[in-house]
């Protein structure tokens, strides 16, 4: 009888089966050679280029030309728009018939003005479906528009995909043509590429590997591909095979279509603007046609970007959520950094990521979802609890280069013991196809299974891939429950937490951040990214504060709350994760830098408004408003401006004339104005003005010594920090024989990420700079501020100047440093060695900081060789330490006793301009007695980023200071002053404070204001009253209670204006 299985040899059988399925091979006379029928060319094709990215309206009104397939076009980053006329013939009565279209670039389908699908060869899609079955009346004519974009799912690298764009790269038409689709013939493969997978992957030793290599070869035997009539009799052993269930015990894997576009990376934003939609549009035809499919979609900015650019698309998509089967996820703007942004700049990804789904989709997110971002701070679970959300999905751990992360499902606690559900999809992927492979690899890998029974799986291709195809919608519905592998359904984010939640009984607790051993480079490259970062980010705090003060004391001011929603939304966006990480094209980082300038400009003229708005009243000469906008007092000296552009550090008090002040004590803190806190106070304060440097201390050797009376700092004729010695108590901060500020340059050449990588081995090749002796010379000459600066060659084609600065009253030496760098694969560093010992170090996080080991003991130490901090890292031991301040740097790392600042990188892939050029930045160094918390290192590295503002007003500034808020708590630090978002009590007159605890200790605080408040009442970080959180006001004072590394938001109700 036909089909009866005489041999016995595996390796036979299951090669005859792929030879059947096989688009190579046999395809005239295998079942893969019927999936098409009948072809026939299109009627009529023609085109034209553009370098833009033109709306379809207009792009349909150009000329177009002749185009036949073959046609090249090009270059990178221009448009090819083709017009595809097309008539379906007669005969094709009762088919599916779809356009064939392989093109290289990444093409979107239109059909009467209205995108319908993506047509991407990279993302296999190359078909578009015309009709499923072609009626008699049916309009068999018809014109489509395919819009090429020149450039490949993962851009245009040239030879490799992270090497920089090849601007020149031509694109080709390769096919075009209407072709009868076979449904059947589709199916049967489906099916029997499962049963090979099955065999395949179950291995010899397991019998329902035999069973499904013997049903795919039962197949082939009846199986005739030239005789339609014979599939049936093959589907139907098929259906037999996948209809034996499976046991009551099995896995159950919940997938989810998925399709992860970055924001920006080896192709512009613009370009991402249409990945968007050529993905999402062809998943939104996959929910038409598949009503059980459900596809996640994070980064609110992609869809506020598809809604502006696509309206009709996001009218379906808006549709497609109210059925439950598009869901947005992440709840964040984008999908951010998980390392580098500030604690308010996290806080916002949520703020404005929530209240946009909200606002679009009806509801906000549930999860947050990061599959992609290079290590995740400690403080996100509390940052994500405070906005509503408790459950955790990423992969990118399994990147770890060294030690194997235990758990793909567990509880992860933050810094301040907030809990959030964790999984990790332990297929280890994002962008599955389906195939039995990976659900297989999805058990096998799971570290938690016996502990629970689910797992993610998400599928689809990314990055304009399309996400999701038909044919792994067929895969995964067939495995749906067969006995052998696990059960696999479609679900959704919330419906996989809801089974974790309910089966977490067992689960283990990781506590603090998730650090990832790869991508350490990140925290360093395109140093310019990062110093916008963290520049923009001050800016908006200080626009914020002061016009929160210019609301409160002001009826006719105005908050310019929609320029800053627009300020925050672009500084949000630069902190995707391929870009504050510098890990984009130059391309993306030239759009960075538009984006930081366009927030530094139009951010101080916000200040200058409020600024203004805080004088107005009071005629008189234009003055200078000096600004302290931390809440804390401090005495600083203040470069002022003179006439004529310069400055002015050294002039004598002159009460009558705030323009006179070099030193201004700001005694309120936040508001205080110059004249209302001469010089002089802080003269009697500390006595005579002891700073002295240069004359009295320039020994013979060409060394400089500065002493303002806290420290005293002594260089070496080549700028090298010999001693650095707190006055008071004599104690050298510097080791013994060692010199401090030594600059150091490593060899910087990773096995494949260039921009993302530093790898270990990079330590092994170290080389020390060394100047020049007789280069340091004395720079400001003392008084208020005292100075020495040097020029140091760092290689033939790089040099650095620094001027090395100590003012008056200043617990810190700063380090203004400026360099030239043009390098190939080197990473300078600076050093300084501490007379500390300890065998952990304290990194500054998002709203707190956490401690990590300064040796190599484990894998699980050394692998942490390079990290990153924000604005201090500090080496203690008890009763002394020795801190390290940066204004824009983020690596950093302790080993032994030796602080190590991560200053520029010169990574040629994907951006081979990155970091080449002249950058400036400070670093200080703070020497301390006690624990850094007792010894005010955080205020001092909050002084540092935070300088006092002294901006020019119309009028002249207030005869006398005020301060608008304080703290009875040195350990309570009032984050962030800004309106509130909305709040049902009046839309404008409200405002939001945000404190966190960040000595990490349990504390009683109380909030001092003199704002006229009405009600104040504790909310979360969304700005949501919590019902039982109203706090009483006494005597314009109000008491919180803080937690270790606590944050907590305040309503504050303003009283209505005077009149
Ligand atoms: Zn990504």
């Amino acid at each position: 009888m036909a089909g009866a299985p005489a041999l016995k040899h595996w390796r036979t059988t299951l090669e005859r089966v792929e030879k059947f399925v096989s688009p190579l091979y046999f395809t005239d006379c295998n079942l893969r050679g019927r999936l098409f029928g009948e072809s026939c060319p299109v009627a009529a094709l023609s085109c034209f280029l553009t370098p833009e990215r033109l709306p379809y309206q207009e792009a349909v009104r150009q000329d177009f030309s002749p185009a036949q397939v073959g046609y090249s076009f090009g270059p990178t980053w221009w448009t090819c728009w083709f017009r595809v006329e097309l008539t379906i013939p007669e005969a094709w009565v009762g088919q599916e018939v779809h356009l064939c279209w392989e093109s290289d670039g990444e093409g979107l389908v239109w059909r009467d003005g209205e995108p319908v699908q993506s047509l991407t060869k990279e993302g296999e899609k190359t078909s578009y479906i015309l009709t499923d079955r072609l009626g008699e009346g049916d309009l068999r004519s018809l014109t489509l528009y395919v819009e090429v974009a020149c450039n490949g799912l993962l851009g245009a690298g040239k030879g490799s995909m992270i090497a920089a764009p090849d601007p020149e790269k031509t694109f080709q038409l390769s096919r075009a043509e209407l072709a009868v689709f076979h449904r059947d013939v589709h199916k049967l493969l489906v099916d029997l590429e499962l049963l090979l997978g099955i065999a395949k992957g179950l291995g010899e030793d397991n019998q329902r590997s035999f069973q499904a290599l013997y049903t795919a070869n039962q197949m082939v035997n009846v199986c005739d591909p030239a005789q339609p009539e014979t599939f049936p009799v093959a589907q139907a052993l098929a259906t037999r095979f996948f209809g034996q269930r499976g046991g009551e015990s099995q896995h159950t894997i919940h997938a989810t279509g998925h399709c992860h576009i970055d924001t920006a990376w080896l192709w512009p934003f613009k370009e991402t603007i249409r990945k968007c939609a050529r993905s999402w549009v062809t998943a939104v035809q996959l929910m038409e046609q598949n009503p059980k499919f459900i596809f996640a979609c994070s980064q609110a900015q992609q869809l506020e970007w598809v809604r502006n650019h696509y309206p009709g698309l996001h009218a379906r998509l808006q549709e497609f959520a109210c059925r439950g089967q598009f869901v947005p996820v992440g709840g964040t703007w984008v999908e951010m950094d998980g390392n580098l942004p500030g604690g308010e700049a996290m806080v916002r990804q949520f703020l404005q990521g929530q209240n946009f789904f909200l606002q679009e989709f009806g509801k906000m997110c549930s999860e947050f979802w990061l599959p992609d971002t290079f290590g995740y701070s400690a403080q996100l679970p509390q940052i994500m609890r405070g906005c509503g959300i408790r459950h955790f999905l990423t992969q990118k751990l399994s990147w770890n280069l060294v030690n194997s992360f235990p758990h793909h499902t567990f509880f992860w606690e933050g810094l301040d013991g907030s809990h959030v559900l964790v999984h990790f999809p332990p297929g280890d992927s994002y962008g599955m196809q389906g195939s039995v492979d990976e659900v297989l690899k999805t058990v096998a890998n799971n570290r938690d299974k016996g502990r629970t029974n689910h797992s993610a799986f998400l599928f689809g291709f990314g990055d304009g891939g399309g996400g999701p195809t038909q044919t792994m919608l067929d895969r995964l519905t067939r495995l749906g429950n067969t006995d052998g592998l696990p059960r696999v359904q479609l679900s959704s984010p919330k419906q996989l937490f809801s089974a974790l939640e309910s089966d977490s009984g067992q689960l283990c607790t990781w506590v603090g951040e998730l650090f990832l051993e790869l991508h350490n480079g990140t925290y360093t490259t395109h140093a310019q990214i990062k110093k916008g970062n963290r520049e923009c980010e001050r800016i908006l705090h200080d626009v914020e504060l002061l016009s929160s003060l210019a609301l409160a004391r002001s009826a006719q001011f105005l908050y310019p709350a929609a320029r800053l929603q627009h300020l925050w939304r672009l500084l949000l966006l630069n902190q995707f994760h391929d870009v504050v990480t510098g890990s984009c094209i130059q391309l993306v980082a030239e759009d960075a830098m538009c984006h930081y300038a366009d927030i530094r400009s139009h951010g101080n003229t916000l200040l200058s408004t409020a600024a203004a708005a805080l004088c107005a009243g009071e005629p008189g000469p234009e003055g200078l408003l000096v600004v302290n906008t931390l809440p804390w007092k401090r005495t600083e000296v203040l470069a002022l401006p003179k006439p004529g552009g310069a400055h002015s550090l050294d002039l004598t008090p002159s009460p009558g004339d705030s323009a006179q002040h070099g030193l201004c004590s700001c005694s309120c803190p936040y508001l205080a104005a110059a004249p209302a806190a001469p010089a002089a106070c802080v003269r009697s304060a500390r006595g005579s003005c002891r700073l002295s440097l240069a004359a009295p201390f320039t020994k013979t050797d060409g060394s400089v010594t500065l002493d303002n009376g806290i420290i005293r700092v002594r260089l070496d004729p080549t700028g090298r920090l010999t001693s650095l010695v707190l006055v008071a108590s004599g104690r050298e901060a510097i080791a013994e024989g060692a010199v401090g500020n030594q600059f150091v340059l490593f060899d910087d050449v990773p096995l494949y990420w260039d921009a993302w990588d530093v790898m270990d081995y990079h330590l092994e090749t170290r080389k020390p700079v060394l100047g020049q002796a007789g280069t340091l010379a004395v720079g400001t000459e003392g008084g208020l501020r005292g100075s020495a600066w040097f020029l140091l060659q760092i290689t033939p084609n790089s040099r650095l100047s620094q001027e090395v600065v100590l003012d008056v009253g200043c617990p810190y030496v700063r380090f203004h440093t400026e360099v030239h760098w043009h390098e190939a694969h080197k990473f300078l560093k600076v050093e300084f060695p501490a007379r500390v010992r300890c065998s952990q170090a304290t990194y500054e996080v998002q709203f707190g900081h956490l401690q990590r080991p300064t040796h190599y003991n484990t894998s699980w130490d050394w692998a942490r060789f390079e990290v990153w901090a924000h604005r201090w890292m500090d080496l203690s031991e008890h009763g002394f330490g020795l801190a390290l301040l940066n204004d824009c740097k983020y690596g950093a790392s302790v080993r032994g006793s030796v602080l190590s600042l991560s200053l520029l990188r010169a990574p040629k892939a994907p951006d081979a301009t990155a970091d080449m050029g002249r950058h400036e930045f400070t670093y200080a160094l703070m020497p301390h007695k006690g624990s850094f918390q007792d010894a005010g290192v955080i205020r001092a590295a909050y002084s540092l980023n935070f300088p006092l503002l002294a901006l020019p007003v119309p009028g002249p500034a207030p005869a006398t200071s005020w301060s608008a808020f304080s703290l009875s708590s040195p350990a309570v630090v009032l984050e962030t002053v800004k309106q509130a978002e909305t709040s049902p009590e009046s839309q404008s007159r409200a405002l939001v404070l945000r404190l966190y605890e960040a000595h990490g200790s349990h504390v009683d605080c109380w909030l001092h204001t003199s704002l006229p408040i009405q009600e104040a009442i504790l909310c979360d970080l969304l700005e949501r009253r919590n019902p039982a959180g109203h706090v009483p006001l006494q005597d314009n004072r109000l008491k919180l209670t803080f937690s270790p590394f606590q944050v907590q938001s305040l309503l504050l109700v303003l009283q209505p204006p005077p009149n």
